[in-house]
C-alpha cells in the first residue's frame, strides 16, 4: 500500500467516524426534540392575566406546546404525566439580569465573564424556572457566541437575550467591576453613535445606557450623548433601556424617546405629569426591587434565608458571608443603608401608582449584577415584593410572563398557548393563593425538555 492510498484510507476512516458521530448526535437531539409529553389535569395560569383554568391538559412536542385543552386524544408513544393538583404557568422571563459579573456566587470580579461561569449561571436561572433572561449590559462579546450555540442546541441554561456591552460614562456609571471589553464609555457623540453601530452589527437585542450621577458622586451621561444613542439605536431598529434612579432624569429620558426604564424611580414619588408622559410615549417600567432590598435584607435574617430554596441559590460562599460575625452590624452601620431602605419604600409606592394608572410594567431584578442579587431566587422573591407593593399575585405573574414577552418583543413565549415554546413552571401549590408558592417547584420545562436537579422547596 502506497503512503498516499494509506492516507486516503485513513482520511476515509476519519470521515466515516465523523459521519457516524454526527449521526449519533443528530439522532440524540432528534429523540429529545420529538419526545411527546402530555401534562394532564392541571390548573393553568396562562400568562395573559386571564383567570386560571382548571383540569387542563397540555401536549408538548418538539419543544413547543402543540395543544391546550380539557380533553385530548393521546398520540401513541406519548409520555403522560398525571398532574392533578399542580399549577402550570409560563417560565419566568427576566428583562433585567446580568451574567458573568460574580464569581463563586459571592464576589464581584472583572474577570468572571468566562464560558464556565456564565454557563453555570444560565443553568441556575433555568433550574429555578427563569427560562429567558435579558442580560442587560456589561457583557463580553462571548455572549454572542453563547447565544449562537444556544440557537444550535449546543448550550443549556436560560435562553439569553442581550444588550451586549452597554453604554456607560467615562469615570462614571456603571460602577460595577468589569473588564474594559465589557462596556463602552463614549466621550463624544460620534463615539456614542459608533458604539451603537457596533452593537447593531453584532446583533445585540437592545441597547443599555446608564443615566445616574450616584447622588452626586459620579459624572452623569449628558442628554447630548444619550439623545445620540437613542437616535442611532432607533435608526438601527434597536430599542434603548436606561438605568436611572431620579425622577428628573426619568422624565427627560421619556421625553427623549427611551423605550424602557430599567429600574424604579425612587428618589421621590412620581407625579401625574410623569405618569401621563410614560403613557403617551409608551415607555415600559421595570421596578427591580431586588436592587435596593438586597443591600439590607440579609442583615435582618428573614425566615426565607433558612430555606433550601434560598440556600441552594445563594451557594455556600455567599451564605458564609451572611453568617460571618459582624455582617449585620456592618450593614446596619453603613451610612448608605438608610438611603437604600428609603429608596426601596419609594420604589414600592411608585410601582403601585404607575401600575394602577395603566403604565406598562415589566419584570426584572438586576440579578447577577452584585452578590446578593441571586440568579433564580431573586426572580421569585421579586414577585413577592411586587405583591407587597400592592399588585395581586396574578398581576405580578403576568408582568414576568406575558407582559415581559411583549416588552422584549418575543412573540414565541411568555404565555401558554398552542404554538408557543414549551417553557413551563409546574408548581405544587397555587401562587394565586400565595405568591410564595411560585417557589414550590415540582418541575421546569424549557424548550419542551424537563430540567433535572430542581431546587428543593
Ligand atoms: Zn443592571
Amino acid at each position: 500500500m502506497s503512503f498516499s492510498s494509506f492516507s486516503s484510507l485513513r482520511s476515509n476512516l476519519v470521515m466515516l467516524a465523523l459521519f457516524v458521530a454526527a449521526g449519533l448526535v443528530a439522532t440524540q437531539r432528534t429523540c429529545a426534540q420529538q419526545q411527546v409529553v402530555l401534562l394532564r389535569g392541571v390548573r393553568l395560569i396562562d400568562g395573559t392575566g386571564a383567570p386560571p383554568r382548571e383540569h387542563v391538559s397540555l401536549l408538548l412536542r418538539d419543544g413547543r406546546i402543540e395543544k391546550v385543552g380539557e380533553t385530548m386524544v393521546v398520540p401513541p408513544g406519548t409520555q403522560v404525566r398525571e398532574l392533578s393538583g399542580k399549577t402550570v404557568m409560563p417560565g419566568l422571563i427576566s428583562a433585567h439580569s446580568h451574567l458573568g459579573l460574580i464569581v463563586d456566587d459571592a464576589e464581584s470580579s472583572a474577570t468572571g465573564y468566562t464560558r464556565e461561569n456564565v454557563s453555570a449561571q444560565l443553568k441556575q436561572f433555568e433550574r429555578y424556572g427563569v427560562t429567558t433572561i435579558m442580560s442587560l449590559g456589561v457583557n463580553r462579546d462571548l455572549v454572542y457566541e453563547l447565544k449562537k450555540e444556544q440557537k444550535e442546541g449546543k448550550l443549556d441554561g436560560a435562553t439569553i437575550f442581550t444588550a451586549g456591552r452597554g453604554i456607560g460614562v467615562p469615570g462614571g456609571a456603571p460602577g460595577l467591576q468589569a473588564a474594559a471589553d465589557q462596556i463602552y464609555r463614549p466621550a463624544t457623540v460620534a463615539e456614542a453613535r459608533k458604539d451603537v453601530d457596533e452593537l447593531a452589527a453584532r446583533h445585540a437585542d437592545m441597547v443599555k445606557i446608564w443615566v445616574d450621577k450616584g447622588h452626586g458622586s459620579m459624572p452623569e451621561m449628558t442628554p447630548e450623548i444619550y439623545k445620540a444613542v437613542i437616535d442611532e439605536a432607533h435608526k438601527q431598529k434597536l430599542r434603548v433601556a436606561a438605568h436611572e434612579y431620579a425622577l428628573e432624569d426619568a422624565k427627560q429620558l421619556v421625553v427623549d424617546d427611551v423605550d424602557v426604564l430599567a429600574h424604579s424611580v425612587r428618589d421621590q414619588v412620581v407625579d401625574d405629569a410623569f405618569i401621563q408622559s410614560m403613557k403617551q410615549h409608551k415607555v415600559w417600567y421595570v421596578p427591580t426591587f431586588t436592587v435596593d432590598e438586597s443591600f439590607f435584607v440579609y442583615a435582618g435574617r428573614p425566615d426565607f434565608m433558612q430555606s433550601p430554596f434560598f440556600q441552594q441559590a445563594a451557594g455556600p460562599k455567599l451564605m458564609a458571608k451572611f453568617d460571618a460575625p459582624g455582617y449585620a452590624e456592618k450593614v446596619n452601620q453603613d451610612p448608605q443603608t438608610e438611603q437604600h431602605r428609603k429608596d426601596f419604600a419609594v420604589g414600592q409606592q411608585n410601582l403601585k401608582k404607575l401600575f394602577d394608572a395603566g403604565v406598562s410594567v415589566g419584570f426584572g431584578t438586576d440579578s447577577g449584577a452584585l452578590p446578593g442579587r441571586i440568579p433564580g431566587f431573586a426572580e421569585h422573591h421579586e414577585l413577592e415584593l411586587m405583591v407587597q407593593a400592592g399588585l395581586t399575585p396574578m398581576q405580578a405573574i403576568t408582568t414576568a410572563t406575558g407582559d415581559n414577552a411583549k416588552l422584549l418583543h418575543l412573540t414565541d413565549r411568555g404565555t401558554v398557548a398552542a404554538g408557543k415554546r414549551a417553557d413551563l413552571l409546574i408548581l405544587d401549590a397555587d401562587p394565586l393563593v400565595d405568591i410564595h408558592n411560585t417557589q414550590k417547584i415540582f418541575a421546569v420545562y424549557h424548550d419542551g425538555r424537563s430540567i433535572a436537579d430542581l431546587p428543593v422547596n
